[in-house]
């Protein structure tokens, strides 16, 4: 009695060996995708994963509803919601996640946004040395065997709430996007409100002629005009355009962004006398 206690204290005492998550083996999956099929971004999750694991292995991974009894090898995406802007007690915000693992199972937990998909994109470059450089252009190294680690907890954050380039290529290439966490204007600002908005947000074709005073006074009259600027020391025009951002957001719901920009035009800035004093 006593060398079994022994024995069992020894085990207790030592800590467990940090080993692997088998899911491929001899190009045959062993592990699972658990998903919900019915929440779009983890089963867009679950599609970018089994596209890459395909890409490498020539095979996919079965699917298993959420509800299926827990086996190893099981690899689980699931979205928590946010509250405020932190999901409580997990310590992830908007379009961050936390990867996972105990000795047989591994978790991809996302926050609302793209956290589980952004989670998968970590999973396919720090697991499965995937690597992706520009559209249509990316290395997949081929393998029969994947292994996932087990015993990890990494928590990943964005520093950044909105992430874009001037590259097109999120277009024609729908991996490219996913894999640098690119967002369309049209995804997160209200009404598409993004770059040179001044004109959409007090047309000068409707307000040019009942208040020209809102726009840029040039060489001795006000212009009203798609091309021209809002003359930003009228207090009128900030009282104006903030009831308007009001009402877009409220038309929105759900949209937390908006762009208030300058028209695309150039030395149309206004030139009356109190613009030109506050300069
Ligand atoms: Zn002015």
């Amino acid at each position: 009695m006593k060398k079994i206690l022994l024995l069992f204290i020894i085990f207790l005492l030592v800590p467990p060996v940090s080993g692997q998550i088998e899911i491929v083996k001899n190009g045959r999956a062993t592990g699972r995708i658990v998903v919900d099929k019915i929440s779009k971004t983890e089963y867009q999750a679950a599609e970018l994963l089994n596209l890459s694991i395909k890409k490498i292995t020539g095979t996919e991974l079965p699917l298993a509803d959420p509800w299926a009894k827990v086996k190893k090898g099981d690899i689980i995406i699931k979205s928590l919601p946010l509250s405020g802007s932190v999901v409580s007690s997990y310590g992830i915000t908007e379009d961050g996640f936390i990867l996972s693992s105990d000795s047989s199972v591994f978790r991809i937990t996302g926050s609302n946004g793209s956290g589980t998909i952004n989670g998968i994109v970590t999973l396919l470059e720090n697991y499965f040395g995937i690597r992706y450089y520009a559209a249509n252009s990316g290395e997949f190294p081929k393998r029969s065997e994947l292994h996932l680690p087990s015993f990890i907890n990494i928590i990943e954050n964005p520093s950044f709430r909105y992430r874009q380039t001037q590259a097109y290529s999120i277009a024609e290439d729908s991996f490219y996007k996913v894999w640098h966490r690119l967002e369309e204007p049209g995804e997160l600002f209200a009404a598409s409100y993004w770059v040179h908005t001044f004109d959409r947000l007090l047309p000068s074709e409707k307000l040019g002629k009942t208040h020209p005073e809102y726009y840029s006074y040039i060489n001795g009259m006000r212009r009203p005009g798609s091309a021209s600027q809002w003359c930003l020391t009228n207090p009128d025009v900030f009282e104006t355009v903030s009831k308007r951002i009001d009402s877009i957001f409220r038309a929105n719901p759900g949209m937390k962004m908006i762009s208030v920009s300058q028209n695309d035009g150039n030395f149309t800035n206004c030139q009356c006398e109190n613009c030109k004093k506050d300069r």
